[in-house]
């Protein structure tokens, strides 16, 4: 099926036509581990995931790239203020490569329990200097760079187009980026490619490079790592809307000015996750993890859940009344789906042209630039559609979750039981078929309201009678 993407690029939804057929590269910007991601950060990383899954839906092979920044990102994107990692190593005062690491491992952690899956590849800047160095040399050579002060700078004025990403004039993108003035830079907008230790006297991380022993610009890692796993044309390269204006326009600068050509066809940015404060960040406001949402007793799959309520190009305001609606809806679905499931009887129809012809439906609206509140709609239509049979149903949903990945089959009712004595439910239960089919109304009724008090609340269906527990 035709997939479809806005293009940052061009600002308009394009086909999606790859490289290679059947395949896709995806680049996605990655963590700067020194501290825990926020659920910002996070709304990023599972709007990506719903991308790379709704591609191979509609049958592609997905080769997924993602950087870990572990080194050279200033606290602003641009080249003022600290640096990260030692910011976050003097806070917990640890080596800033105890921080990374620990940081990278929290990370992974969180996205696991958003059914975030792993890149197929991820890569450390830390582990890619020398990359990083080869492709200053030649960027070098090409006469991109100058030497000032010690750094080693790119000079934007000898790229055409430099802001073709943003869409913002010089004026604009130079008033947004600037927050120290850098006497060293011919043009406020240049950037570095490379830091000598005159920038941070006792900056840890350190290499030797043609140009002194120092550490890398945050730009160069993202250019250095997509060339070098993905090549010089990429299909798709992700991160949040931050990244127009500064890093990305800064990587297309620095990449195409290497290889001599444009390396990006599709260029796709996340909305931010903002508070009723404003914009999520990690130096401002509260400081909104995943493990927070678990301590006020959310589960990261309703976060999940309330992230695909959205479409992801659209800012999504987070407070914890929203989050409960979720949290509410997510359970009630699960519920629902728990009951269809517990009657399926798998010797009932499974029509491939029903069963396909709800695919397309729900391929139609991942495919239309990740329209997923559509794509719900297509799983609430299966649900209620009563030309199903319940087998149906449960093959369209176990389909579709590959893509939502909100583990919509694992309704597990036992973590509800509350001390609840499933052998006795049961044997009630029995008990009030026998009196139904005796037509001992007064009797099943009796049941039915000590199955209540017990907290149990019963189902009946042409099926037969099932159970949950009571919210
Ligand atoms: P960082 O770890 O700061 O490099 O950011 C990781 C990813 O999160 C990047 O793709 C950012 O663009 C994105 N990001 C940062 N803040 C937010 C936010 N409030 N909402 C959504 N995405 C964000
Ligand atoms: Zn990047």
């Amino acid at each position: 099926m035709n997939f479809y993407i806005y293009n940052t690029m061009s600002r308009k939804k394009e086909k999606f036509i790859p490289i290679c057929m059947g395949k896709v590269g995806i680049y996605t910007c990655g963590p700067t581990v020194y501290n825990y991601a926020h659920i910002g950060n996070l709304r990023t990383y599972i709007f990506e995931d719903l991308l790379k899954k709704s591609l191979e839906y509609d049958s592609y092979r997905v080769k997924h790239v993602m950087n870990v920044t572990d080194v050279g990102h200033l606290q602003s994107d641009a080249d003022t203020g600290e640096d990260k990692m030692q910011i976050g190593a003097e806070r917990e005062n640890k080596t800033v490569w105890e921080i990374a690491k620990f940081y990278e491992d929290a990370f992974f952690k969180d996205c696991k329990k958003l059914n975030i899956r792993r890149p197929d590849v991820v890569c450390r800047a830390t582990d890619h200097i020398q990359d990083m160095i080869n492709l200053i040399k030649i960027l070098e050579k090409k006469g991109y760079t100058y030497v000032s002060n010690g750094n080693v700078y790119y000079s934007i004025d000898k790229f055409k187009d430099y802001n073709k990403l943003a869409h913002l004039s010089m004026e604009e993108l130079e008033a947004g980026s600037r927050v120290e003035v850098d006497k060293n830079k011919k043009n406020p907008l240049d950037f570095v490619l490379w830091f000598t230790n005159s920038k941070f006297k006792n900056q840890v991380m350190q290499w030797d490079s043609p140009w002194g022993r120092g550490f890398p610009g945050w730009h160069i890692e993202c250019s250095a790592m997509s060339l070098k796993y993905l090549g010089d044309r990429i299909d798709i390269h992700c991160g949040g809307v931050d990244h127009i204006p500064v890093h990305h326009t800064n990587e297309i600068a620095q990449s195409e000015a290497a290889v001599g050509h444009k390396c990006v066809n599709y260029w796709m940015h996340g909305e931010f996750l903002v508070t009723n404060a404003g914009k999520m960040s990690k130096s401002s406001g509260e400081f909104l993890t995943l493990s927070k949402l678990e301590e006020k007793g959310f589960s990261p799959l309703d976060y999940r859940y309330f992230c695909l309520q959205s479409r992801y190009r659209k800012q999504l305001i987070f407070n914890y009344d929203a989050l409960q609606q979720a949290h509410l809806s997510y359970n009630k679905l699960k519920e629902k789906i728990a009951s269809i499931i517990s009657t399926v009887d798998e010797s009932e129809r499974a029509d491939e042209n029903l069963i396909d012809s709800y695919k397309s439906k729900f391929m139609e609206q991942i495919c239309d630039d990740l329209n997923m509140p559509n794509a719900f709609t297509v799983l609430f239509e299966v649900m209620k559609d009563d030309e199903l049979t319940n087998r149906e149903k449960k093959i369209l949903i176990e389909s579709f979750d590959t893509v939502f990945s909100l583990d919509l089959l694992k309704y597990d009712d036992k973590q509800n039981l509350r001390g609840i004595d499933e052998d006795e439910v049961n044997r009630l239960i029995t008990e009030r078929k026998e009196a139904r089919d005796n037509k001992n109304w007064s009797k099943a009724d009796e049941i039915r309201d000590k199955l209540s008090d017990m907290g149990i609340e019963i189902l009946d269906s042409k099926s037969g009678t099932t159970w949950r527990v009571k919210r």
